[in-house]
């Protein structure tokens, strides 16, 4: 493609791109698959590699993230951040106004908004490019966090429409329940600890040092207030009328009231109607409307005195702490559960809340049979929050977190720096033989239809299945003689494992339920990783040098691979026939170091071969691809419509000029 046209399609590409972003993330309305965005975004990465002199840190390529690990800047704010003053009952809320009222009159309105439970963030735009955004810090000054704040989606990069030439909108960057929930799900499965509730979610995520990592959570904004020399207009409301035209996204929920009984109404909805949103709320905010207004009321030293922030009651309960459990999981990771004497909460019986980990428990000063208060948040379980301690009775003793497993009995250990503490015998405690089987013959994992945790639990306890081979040895008439499994039921369960032969290598590897390695990592391992064999014999430095890995997941697979039984047990699996290595292995044997050292670049369009298929031959033949001819190109790989002045460029600089057949020719396909 020439040079000029590639510009135009570029432009064209970023400009649909950002509309399906807003359409999807900010509004909430898709007008295209995903899969076609992601064809879009492919073709764009394409383009952009080939004509780097385009690259833009604004395209919607760059959201992808940064690997470059960085240290956060302190930056001062230009408008200090303050926190609002808050208030739990509507009495000092009707003081609130009347104070408003006393200085300013009568004739004004206010704003509601909800106040969402995330962490706050100032985003600074100029010229409609984001060009800053930083936390809150300590008011003064925050922590530069651009990098990652640019992966979140529903905040455009660049602005459409009348904005002014500089200014900064602050507002919430939460995380929605389902994205907690999911997060904390992968979190499990990876065999990490969950995170408390969806603010630290939030929170942490943005301080993540690797940014990559950040545009994988599904971090969500409301933005709610807008700072400039030259705002739009004097209303506060108009103004996020005016930011949402731009592309910016602002809460549906936010509304105007003409009298404080409106702002009433409005907090007695949203205190019951908050439980149906997808994301948490602790109250509202309410704010004098007229910006005239806000400044002649001005500021206390910590807050200002047009706006407060009304707080929900939090769903609370007092009862007793009976007991605590301790849960293996498959991995190992022992993870406490309080056994609460039953009481009403949110409108649910509860009787049972996470205590997380050793940490909590200490952290919480637990003892047995204390009076605790417990909380609902964006969690199924319901947690602790804290101790009457007045209402302790007498010698009682404070909880100790377990030091052998409660299962099989090993002594348990914990990695230092790691909140979890972990039953080391993998090999025969019951809970991490029938977890490591649930999680082998799940959906994403083996698929094996029919096999479920209760029938996963008979073959354990009748002593048919014990380790993951074990599976492949099962018939049909040993699962007949099981409770309730029919023989047509029995035979669908033997075709599943025959099946699941087929299985390719990163789901197989993902199903080995390694410490760690879900199934992003498992991927990306098998793509670095052409079989088993390979994974097992690499170093710690080869297995470092896989994008996303780090020391943790590597020490994870070394000492699994160290393992005597983890071995026998691949050897077995080996056995029965499963896809322990990948099937592009075979073509990439057969080729060839016809090219090594030499550097190719491939243009125009193909009669044979698609480009993308030509640059994969050059890799398998050991040479390397660039995008644009200089001095140190060795070949030049021309097709139809190749523009003039790559041909001149490569005939000026001596480099061999190669059509479709003579390339094959070369490298032997022919
Ligand atoms: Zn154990």
């Amino acid at each position: 493609m020439e040079k000029e046209a590639a510009k135009i399609h570029i432009e064209q590409l970023r400009e649909e791109l950002n509309y399906h972003n807003h359409k999807y993330y900010v509004e909430n309305s898709p007008e295209i698959s995903d899969q076609e965005f992601d064809h879009k975004m492919r073709e764009l990465m394409n383009l952009e590699k080939q004509f780097p002199e385009f690259e833009d840190p604004d395209s919607p390529s760059m959201r992808v993230g940064s690997d470059l690990n960085k240290e956060f800047e302190q930056v001062v704010h230009k408008y200090p951040m303050l926190s609002l003053s808050n208030t739990y009952s509507e009495e000092e809320l009707q003081d609130f106004h009347n104070r408003v009222v006393k200085a300013v009159g009568n004739d004004f309105r206010y704003v509601c908004e909800l106040k969402y439970d995330g962490t706050a963030i100032g985003l600074t735009y100029q010229n409609g490019k984001l060009i800053r955004a930083v936390t809150r810090g300590d008011g003064t000054q925050g922590d530069d966090v651009t990098q990652n704040v640019r992966t979140i989606r529903s905040i455009p990069l660049k602005l459409t429409g009348d904005y002014p030439g500089e200014f900064e909108i602050r507002g919430e960057i939460f995380l929605p329940l389902k994205g907690f929930q999911w997060l904390n799900a992968e979190k499990e499965k990876a065999g990490e600890a969950p995170f408390a509730n969806p603010r630290n979610a939030a929170a942490g995520s943005l301080k993540l040092q690797n940014s990559s990592l950040v545009a994988k959570r599904p971090l969500d904004t409301y933005l709610y207030y807008m700072l400039s020399e030259e705002l739009p207009t004097m209303s506060h409301y108009e103004n996020l009328l005016k930011a949402k035209s731009w592309g910016l996204k602002i809460s549906p929920h936010t509304q105007v009231c003409n009298s404080i009984d409106e702002v009433f109404e409005f907090i007695r909805h949203w205190d019951t109607a908050r439980h149906e949103l997808p994301f948490e709320i602790d109250g509202a905010v309410i704010k004098v409307d007229n910006i005239h207004l806000q400044q002649e009321l001005g500021f206390t030293a910590k807050s200002p005195r047009w706006a407060i922030a009304y707080k929900f009651k939090a769903e609370e309960a007092r009862t007793r702490l009976l007991s605590v459990d301790y849960q293996v999981g498959r991995t190992g990771a022992v993870t406490p559960v309080a056994n609460l004497e039953p009481v009403q909460l949110a409108g649910t019986t509860v009787k049972r809340a996470s205590l997380h980990n050793a940490d909590v428990i200490s952290g919480l000063g637990l003892h047995c049979n204390d009076l605790v208060t417990v909380e609902k948040g964006g969690e199924i379980i319901p947690k602790i929050t804290g101790v009457v301690k007045e209402e302790r009775p007498e010698k009682s003793l404070p909880i100790h977190f377990i030091k052998e497993c409660p299962e099989c009995g090993a002594p348990l250990m914990r990695v230092e720096g790691e909140a979890a503490h972990y039953c080391p015998n993998s090999a025969s405690c019951p809970p991490q033989i029938k977890g490591k089987l649930e999680h082998f013959i799940s959906r994403r994992a083996m698929n094996i239809d029919g096999l479920g945790a209760e029938t996963i639990n008979l073959l354990y306890t009748k002593g048919l299945v014990n380790t993951l081979p074990d599976l492949y040895k099962l018939k049909a008439s040993q699962l007949i003689t099981l409770e309730r499994l029919g023989d047509k039921s029995a035979r669908n369960i033997i075709t599943s494992i025959k099946n699941s032969l087929e299985v390719p290598w990163p789901r197989v590897l993902y199903a080995l339920g390694i410490r760690f390695v879900g199934e992003t990592v498992a991927k990306k391992l098998a793509a670095s990783f052409a079989s088993i064999d390979k994974l097992s014999g690499a170093t710690e430095e080869e297995l470092i040098a896989v994008d996303e890995i780090g020391n943790k997941i590597a020490g994870s697979i070394l000492a699994f691979f160290t393992s005597e039984a983890n071995k026998k047990m691949i050897e077995e699996l080996k056995s029965y026939g499963l896809q322990l290595a990948g099937k592009e292995e075979t073509s990439i044997s057969k080729a060839s170091n016809i090219l090594e050292g030499k550097t190719l670049v491939i243009s125009g369009k193909f009669s044979r071969y698609s480009r993308d298929q030509l640059k994969e031959m050059i890799e398998t033949h050991g040479g390397k691809n660039t995008g644009s001819v200089t001095g140190k190109t060795d070949y030049l790989v021309a097709g139809e419509n190749m523009g003039p002045s790559k041909l001149e460029k490569a005939e000026k600089q001596g480099v061999k000029i190669l059509s479709e057949n003579q390339f094959l020719e070369l490298i032997g396909e022919e």
